[in-house]
This record gives structure tokens, sequence and C-alpha cells, in this order.
């Protein structure tokens, strides 16, 4: 058999060919967890009375062709990521001054920007911080050069997801390539050498060990427990689970699920501040909790009462390592993103110190300009005002976890609805164009075939000393934590898996 060139990838497959390997995706996917709960509009509560359905996650059937120079480019920057967010992080004063133009027009940074001034009222009791970050990425071609390099989505502080699923999915499609589930025609492109495993469970698991153990003894007498503040109910369970499940067999620390909501209702903050979590299934049994890691409250939906803005101060102001901390989590703001790709700005100058780091990190942003009264903020809102110009644009405001953004000519009838005295809560960023791709995916057991875009995102791990007490700035561990690789039709602007664009994927390196 002739072998695919790489504009043919992947292959048309025969129906018999195609039924041995969903056959296989689907089996192998819900044998190993490569799943998620089922979405309400396919089951309902009265079909599912007791929770226990779980239905494949959205894949795709074949790993995506990835350059391996831009694979390599983004996994070897992201301890100079993990450097620079850490640093962000702990400089209080430079997050006031972004924090300032956004307070007065956007309330859930205002909320934030609270919880962080009431701790710091009290003083901080906890001087580390722990961040599970995810730096995303697409491939940019050089309008000049033509060489391929790559450009940043958007950098994640609080709730990177996905780490869990992403190595269930490379390995999926290296388990497909062992069986003979790829028509040998692909032979010559899917090699094993080429299918990239990504590690990210292992290593953000060891991330959440990392400071467990830094935390040291128990004060209160009580045992000690990682925690982890969830959604609920939460579709992409089993993502979470397998960090959960890699933590206690990998490093033995234990931990639990807390629904944000019920923040209040089971645990405490002692005299010495320690956090104690009371499990409601086990009463009499309370943990001194090590280590928050927060897979919820990064959205406004996570907050809808009052109480769950106590909930937030309660969190903050305990002893447990934050991952993230409030400040951690102002970090990942895309204001912040957009202030640090000020073309000759010193912003980043001030955090990298190393010359050669920062150009590195320098050549990844794409051009992101601020809606607000300065100059390069009133070019960009008449440029925004433009169908034509606004049609290479997306417009984000200061939100996690997708659905929010407005994308190219639908921008300025958008700003139209919002009193222009709100538009510097939005940044305006250049739309990056990745090389045309093909693939097909299998999403809610039916497969689409065509036109893809991939977006890469590479996790990293980094706990650091903030800016008191001994060892102060110091950064503990940093390492590069896996990757992810999201694929989404290219006709979807969106790329989120689980707000329901994309599918996960991993890199066949070429
Ligand atoms: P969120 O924090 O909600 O995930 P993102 O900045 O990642 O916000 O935007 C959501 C999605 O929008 C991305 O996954 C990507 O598919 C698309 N997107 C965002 N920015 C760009 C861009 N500059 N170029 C192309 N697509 C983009
Ligand atoms: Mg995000
Ligand atoms: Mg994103």
């Amino acid at each position: 058999m002739t072998s695919v060139s790489l504009s043919d990838y992947p292959p048309d497959l025969s129906p018999e060919e195609e039924h041995y390997l969903l056959t296989n995706v689907k089996d192998w996917s819900i044998a190993h967890g490569l799943a998620v709960r089922p979405a309400s509009a396919f089951v309902s509560g009265e079909q599912d009375p007791s929770g226990v359905l779980a239905t494949t996650a959205p894949v795709t059937l074949f790993p995506s062709l990835f350059p391996q120079s831009c694979f390599e480019q983004g996994l070897g920057i992201q301890t100079a990521y993990n450097e620079l967010y850490s640093a962000i992080a702990r400089d209080e004063e430079w997050i006031r001054g972004i924090v300032e133009e956004l307070v007065e027009i956007d309330d859930f940074v205002e909320n934030l920007w609270k919880v962080h001034l009431e701790v710091k009222k009290e003083g901080y009791a906890q001087d580390l911080s722990l961040g599970l970050f995810r730096s995303d990425y697409m491939v940019h071609t050089n309008p000049e050069t033509k060489s391929l390099g790559i450009r940043q989505v958007e950098f994640n502080t609080i709730a990177s997801s996905f780490g869990g699923l992403s190595s269930k999915v490379s390995a999926m499609h290296r388990h497909l390539l062992a069986i003979d589930a790829y028509p040998s025609s692909t032979s010559s492109v899917i090699q094993a050498e080429a299918l990239r495993q990504s590690k990210a469970t292992s290593s953000l698991a060891k991330g959440l060990a990392a400071a467990h153990s830094a935390y040291g003894k128990s004060r209160s007498g009580f045992p000690l427990s990682v925690l982890f503040v969830v959604q609920d109910p939460e579709r992409n369970v089993f993502d979470q689970r397998h960090l959960q499940y890699s933590l206690l067999e990998e490093s033995n620390a234990r931990s639990f699920r807390l629904p944000f909501h019920r923040t209040l209702l089971d645990t405490t903050v002692d005299a010495d501040r320690n956090l104690l979590y009371t499990p409601p299934s086990s009463p009499s049994t309370t943990y001194e909790v090590t280590t928050l890691y927060l897979r919820a409250g990064y959205s406004p939906d996570d907050h809808p009462r009052a109480e769950d803005w106590k909930a937030r101060v309660h969190l903050e102001r305990s002893r447990a390592i934050k991952c993230p901390s409030i400040l951690t989590q102002l970090a990942g703001c895309k204001k912040v993103q957009q202030v640090l790709a000020t073309p000759h700005s010193p912003h980043l100058r001030r955090f990298l110190a190393d010359e050669h780091v920062a150009s590195r990190v320098l050549e990844t942003f794409a051009p992101i300009y601020p809606l607000d009264e300065s100059k390069a903020g009133r070019e960009a809102r008449k440029l925004a005002r433009h169908p034509d110009a606004a049609a290479r644009y997306v417009l984000k405001p200061q939100r996690e976890g997708g659905g929010n953004n407005i994308y190219r000519q639908k921008i300025p009838e958008f700003l139209d609805t919002i009193p222009q005295k709100n538009w510097p809560a939005y940044i305006l960023m250049e739309m990056i164009e990745p090389p045309p791709l093909r693939n097909a995916i299998l999403r809610n057991g039916e497969v689409q075939k065509g036109g893809v875009i991939g977006e890469l995102g590479v996790y990293g791990v980094c706990l650091w000393r903030n800016e008191s007490g001994e060892g102060a700035g110091e950064i503990v561990e940093n390492w590069e934590a896996g990757y992810l690789l999201r694929t989404k039709g290219d006709q979807s602007e969106e790329g989120g898996v689980a707000a329901g664009f994309g599918a996960v994927d991993s890199c066949c390196l070429v």
C-alpha cells in the first residue's frame, strides 16, 4: 500500500476499518477512564437517578500532526513561564496597578481583590504558594520568513484542566497504533517515536505532593490531607480523579473533594489558622488541610451568594497552601497578558532578570491591545469598531472557563451594547491562524471529520515562597509537567472541551 502524504492525513477509512478503530476507541476510553459524566441534554436525572453513567470523553481518532520544533519550543519555555507568573503573583504592588484599572468595571475582579485585602489586613498565615499552570499556544507562521513558531493564546493560573485526560489520550493513540487500528498507509507518519506521551497526570500530582510535604507537620494533631475544591455537579470529574489516584498511589497522600458551596459547612479555621476538614460521610473524623487545590472559584457562576465570597476569605486566610492563592489567580487575568505583551514595555524584564530567557518568552506573545484611554487603547478602539478590521481579532473579558469571548465581526456590535466606560475591562487580541489540519473527532457518539485547529497546552508546576519571612521569593520547585493537545473543528472559534467545542488529542510530531 502507498503511504499517505502529510496533506492527505488522516487517510479515509473503509467502513470496516472505521468500525474497528471506533470500537477500540470506545472500549479503551471507558476501560481507562478517558471519560466524562453524560451531559444533562443526553441523560436526565430520571434516567440515571444514582449517577452511575459515564461516557467517552470527546477525542480525536488520530493523533494530530504537530511540528516538532513548536512542541519543543512550548515545553522548553515552561519553566520560564512558571518563574514569570510566580514572580507576578509575589508582586502585590504591580498587581494592584492592574486591578485598579478593572475594579470599577469588573465585579468579579473587584471581589477577588477585596478577599486579598481582607486577608492582608490580618496577615497571611501561609508563606508557600503552589501553581499548577497551563500555558496554551497555537502554531503561527511568520509571514516574512514562513517559519513556524508558537504563539500564546492564554496563561491559566487556576483550575488548569485536562491534565488527567491528556495522559490517557496519548496512551490511547499509542495503543491504537500497537493493535494496528491505523491503516498501514499511515505507518510512515504514525510511528511510536513520533507519538508524544503526556506525563501530566503524574507530574501535576507530584506538584500537589510537593506542596503537601512542604507544608510540614500537623499542628492540630489531626491527620494531614489535600483538599480538592470542586464544582458540583462536575462532568469532568474523571480528569480530576486521575490526579487524586496518582497522588495516593505515587505519593501516598490522601485527598478529598469538597464542593465549593459546602465550604463553610464542612471546614473550619481554628485559632492557629489551620484549615480543618470534616467529611460529611464521617463526622467523627477531621483532617488538617495542607494543600487546597481549586478546580472551582474561577467564575462568577461559582459565587452566586454573598456567602461564597465569605468562603473565599475563609479559605484564603487559612494556613493551607493555596493552589492558587487569590493573587496568583489575579495574575492569570487576560489584562496581565496584555500588559506583558505591550511592545518595549519594561514589565517582562521586571520579572525575568535573564535577558535571554525574557526574549524567548517574548517571542511567544501575540499582539494584544488594551481598550482604554492610552494611545494604543484609542487606536485599538478604532480598530474594534470597524467590522473589516475587527475580523482579525478576538475580544476577551477577564474570565476563565471558555465561552466568554467575542470573535471577529461580532466585536463592533457587541461593543455597542456596553457603555464605553466599561470597554477597558476587555482586551483585543490578534487571532492566531494556524496552518490547516484535518482529523476526525468522536463526540457524543458521533464522528465529525474535517478541518481542525489544534491548541497545545503545556503544564507547569511551581512552588514558591512569598515576600515575607525567611527565604522570601525563593522558588522551591519549578518543572514542566507534560502537555495537552485540544483540537476543535475549524468552524468553531472557541476551543474548550468542557465548554462543548473541542476534543482531547495527542501530538504526532512531524
Ligand atoms: P478561556 O480562559 O475562557 O479558555 P481563551 O483565551 O483560552 O479563554 O479563549 C478561548 C478559546 O478561544 C481558545 O481556546 C481558542 O480556541 C480561542 N482563542 C482565544 N484567543 C485566540 C487567538 N488569539 N487566536 C485564535 N484563537 C483564539
Ligand atoms: Mg483560561
Ligand atoms: Mg483557554
